[in-house]
């Protein structure tokens, strides 16, 4: 029946996602807050990966409209159900691997939720970044004797189309270069690189990061959703017995508030924030997109963000979106057009894997598989 034949759907999309080099998105929904009343709602049901969202009436009739993707996380989904699904990808930072994972979605969704956690930080409610540092520092201790992991982390922010250093200790204001080595690959060679060995000192780092955020934010009031944050993460491993060195980088990344900017209402400042916001998250699009598709250009320098993660993006590198939406009925147009982002940069050929109705439309998810196992079919 219905169930059945989504279950099937979404498991041949995985199998598509798979085939297509690493790239998996996930949506989190945020509950209501205190005090919102849940009357206006616009999500619909959700079930472990799909999410249909009700959109306001036309034509006196309620729409629907449905979004497939990796994995769907409800608004009751804990931190650590959130991070169990993640475990893996960031494991294989210590195989050597690069790996991104991205929080995307308008101001107030949740992405700093997901990465770093609420204001009251506890065991219970720290985000990916902390969990995925505690996680390394466990798995490298058990593989010691076997090889020696160094782990060292930069935290910069993107804003403006220029590059600070979070973890400077004299000020953030410098602005700082992207550079290209054969030997280190793409780096900021003037950010502040710490080595770290305990979950102690990276909350000291990360609260360090914080309150540079937020001495640059007292100008231009709530920066923060204004700039891309990226904590990343390098990892060097000496093997015991052979000595060889094995390199992998992690790039946890808070992107800026995705909404849309009227134009005809701001200027000045916040206009070109705006601009340079919109070019650098659409110039991720099309790279996550282009890399979906295979292309084989992929337009990284269009933006210091592509250009930035130039090397953990595509080739054998892993990439995690997780998309984040609001419940609330009046942010539908955001949501929508988020979740239009979403569905790009994990869209399978032929727009194939999408569940376009809730209403049961056996028919239409029996075409979809029909389309799927033609394109593994295509790719085996
Ligand atoms: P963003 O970084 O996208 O602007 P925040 O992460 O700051 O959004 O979230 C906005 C508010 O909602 C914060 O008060 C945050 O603690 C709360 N919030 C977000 N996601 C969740 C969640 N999954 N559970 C509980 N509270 C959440
Ligand atoms: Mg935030």
């Amino acid at each position: 029946d219905y169930h059945k034949v989504l279950e099937e759907n979404r498991k041949l999309y995985n199998q598509v996602q798979d085939l297509k080099g690493n790239i998996r998105v996930y949506c989190r929904v945020r509950p209501f807050l205190p005090g919102q009343s849940s009357n206006m709602n616009t999500i619909g049901r959700i079930d472990d990966g799909s999410i249909t969202i009700i959109t306001p009436l036309k034509y006196g009739k309620e729409g629907r409209k449905s979004f497939t993707f990796n994995k769907v996380f409800g608004p009751s989904a804990s931190q650590e159900a959130v991070f169990s699904d993640t475990q893996p990808l960031i494991r294989s930072v210590l195989d050597g691997y690069n790996v991104c994972i991205f929080a995307y979605g308008q101001t107030g969704s949740g992405k700093t939720h997901t990465m770093s956690g609420p204001k009251e930080l506890n065991e219970q409610t720290v985000g990916v970044n902390y969990r995925a540092l505690n996680d390394l520092f466990h798995l490298s201790e058990e593989r010691m004797d076997t090889i020696r992991y160094e782990i060292a982390v930069q935290m910069i922010e993107i804003y403006n189309e220029q590059v600070r250093d979070l973890l400077a200790t004299d000020g953030v204001n410098k602005r700082l270069e992207i550079r290209n080595s054969s030997l280190n690959g793409v780096n900021v060679p003037d950010a502040n690189l710490v080595p770290v060995t305990s979950t102690s000192e990276v909350l000291d780092l990360m609260n360090l990061g914080q309150r540079n955020r937020v001495v640059s934010a007292t100008a231009l009031n709530d920066r923060s959703s204004r700039s891309h944050s990226c904590l990343t993460i390098h990892i060097q491993g000496r093997d015991m017995t052979s000595g060889n060195i094995l390199r992998g980088c992690m790039h946890l990344v808070d992107l800026a508030g995705s909404e849309r900017v009227d134009k005809s209402e701001v200027k000045g400042d916040r206009l070109k924030e705006a601009q340079h916001i919109n070019k650098s998250l659409s110039a991720l699009g099309d790279v996550i997109a282009s890399l979906a598709q295979k292309n084989s250009h992929v337009p990284y320098r269009n933006s210091k963000l592509t250009q930035l993660l130039q090397d953990s993006l595509g080739g054998q590198a892993k990439t995690l979106m997780f998309v984040h939406i609001s419940p609330e009925a009046d942010a539908t147009g955001e949501t929508l057009s988020t979740l239009k982002f979403a569905e790009r940069v994990a869209s399978v050929e032929l727009g194939a894997a999408r569940v376009n109705k809730e209403s049961g439309d056996i028919k239409e998810l029996k075409e979809q598989i029909v389309s799927l196992r033609a394109a593994l079919a295509r790719k085996e």
